[in-house]
């Protein structure tokens, strides 16, 4: 038990308060001398209320004032994720270009080695080309009228272009980085949706457009005199499976492809293409459709995962990471053309997580870390990274089942 750590008396007392419940954990904060030893103090205070040895939570390297301030509350400690490395990964993108070695954080035994494998057949096939073709991170305010006409005046007065720059100005005064680029309504009875697109620059941008968009709201309620009824009406939509965020995207729109002749899929691989698009094509696209889904993958969600764990990005982001299209067309000479859409990748290299020491370590070895001299190149050369390293996750699983080598693979690297 950590409990033999050196404690005056003043914090034995804090730690027995905190166990009993007399004092919150919330104020741990402001009773003890820093953030590092109020982490402590509610450790210790939590060992003794479940009786259980925390000393594992103790390990860690960064700045518990740093976190304590921006990235949690109630800080007692931190979980340890095993991070691999896949790669190297030949990346061909607007932003991203070279080889590329790619953070995974994960405790599912095989991912790593299968990332790998794809990264493999993707670089001696020649690389992956990438390419972001929307940039849009979204907040969608509700608007609640009392009729349909109302609703129906609402909903015209929005889509005015005077309107759309009073909106825009509103907004930009808000953050230095971000910029507003489109703002459309939805109707549904007598409520009204704005959905807010936003460029957020190297930042993933939640928190900076929900801060924006309340100043919008803010003007829109002085100008008509609507209410509204809450920030986030769900068809932003964040942290939530839809098919808008499929359609319409949500962050950045990414695409990456890459062929692999015939002998690198026989070596690799161990199976055909033709086999690898049967696959491809059963499971991914009928399967999906059969199951009434909506990621149209193998499991993109993997390694978006494990590389947001890794590069301090939202987790909760995953979802939309699900949302993935892989495709696999035979070429005429027997080779594969694979190509993997993601319609919502969320991504910053300032912000959130990013900042913490072994997040930005991750994000350094990929050469993002911060804000870039040009903002959003950054973020931008982070998506294209997302996109090629799930091609290269796609591709080896969708090889690994038409190969039959599925269980084969966990039984050996995942038990
Ligand atoms: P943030 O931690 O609020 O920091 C982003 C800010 O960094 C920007 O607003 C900008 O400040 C500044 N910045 C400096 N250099 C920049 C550059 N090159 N490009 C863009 N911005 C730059 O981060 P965020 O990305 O807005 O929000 C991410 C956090 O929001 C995550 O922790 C996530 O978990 C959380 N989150 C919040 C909500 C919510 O509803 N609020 C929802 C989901 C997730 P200025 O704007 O002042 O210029």
């Amino acid at each position: 038990m950590t409990f033999s750590i050196n404690l005056t008396d003043e914090e034995k007392q804090i730690v027995d308060d905190l166990a009993s419940g007399k004092l919150s954990f919330r104020k741990a904060d402001s009773v003890s001398e820093n953030p590092e030893r109020a982490a402590l103090l509610r450790r210790l205070a939590l060992e003794k209320m479940k009786n259980t040895d925390l000393s594992d939570l103790s390990y860690f390297s960064f700045d518990c004032s740093q976190v304590s301030k921006k990235n949690i509350e109630n800080l007692v400690g931190a979980v340890q994720v095993p991070l691999g490395i896949a790669g190297p990964l030949s990346i061909s993108g607007e932003f991203a270009k070279g080889e590329y070695h790619i953070p995974l954080a994960t405790t599912e035994g095989a991912l790593v080695a299968s990332v790998n494998r794809g990264c493999s057949a993707i670089t001696k096939s020649g690389g992956t080309t990438v390419r972001i073709f929307k940039n849009m991170m979204t907040r969608a305010p509700l608007f609640k009228l009392k009729s349909v006409g109302e609703a129906h005046r609402f909903y015209n007065w929005l889509t005015l272009p005077e309107t759309f720059e009073k909106i825009k100005t509103v907004a930009e005064n808000t953050t230095r980085f971000g910029k507003l680029h489109s703002a459309e309504p939805f109707i549904s009875g007598t409520s009204v949706h704005l959905r807010l697109g936003f460029d957020t620059k190297d930042a993933m941008g939640m928190n900076m457009i929900t801060i924006a968009t309340e100043a919008v709201t803010q003007m829109i309620e002085k100008e008509t005199g609507i209410s509204c009824l809450t920030l986030s009406g769900n068809m932003c939509t964040d942290k939530k499976p839809t098919a808008l965020n499929a359609a319409l995207g949500r962050g950045k729109t990414v695409v990456a492809e890459t062929l692999i002749p015939k002998e690198i899929i026989e070596q690799t691989f161990k199976c055909t293409a033709d086999s690898m698009f049967q696959v491809n094509y059963e499971k991914n696209l009928l399967g999906t459709i059969r199951a009434g889904g909506l990621g149209f993958n193998a499991h993109a969600a993997n390694i978006v995962a494990a590389l947001f764990i890794a590069c301090g990005q939202d987790p909760a982001h995953v979802v939309e990471g699900s949302l993935t299209i892989t495709q696999m067309d035979l070429t005429e000479d027997g080779g594969l053309l694979c190509t993997v859409t993601m319609p919502a990748v969320e991504v910053g290299t300032i912000g959130g997580g990013t900042s913490i020491s072994s997040q930005k370590a991750c994000l350094s070895i990929l050469g993002v870390s911060g804000s870039s001299e040009i903002p959003g190149e950054n973020s931008s050369k982070l998506s294209e990274i997302v996109a090629a390293s799930v091609l290269a996750g796609e591709i080896s699983l969708i090889g690994a089942q038409a190969a039959g080598h599925l269980a084969r693979a966990h039984a050996t690297l995942g038990r």
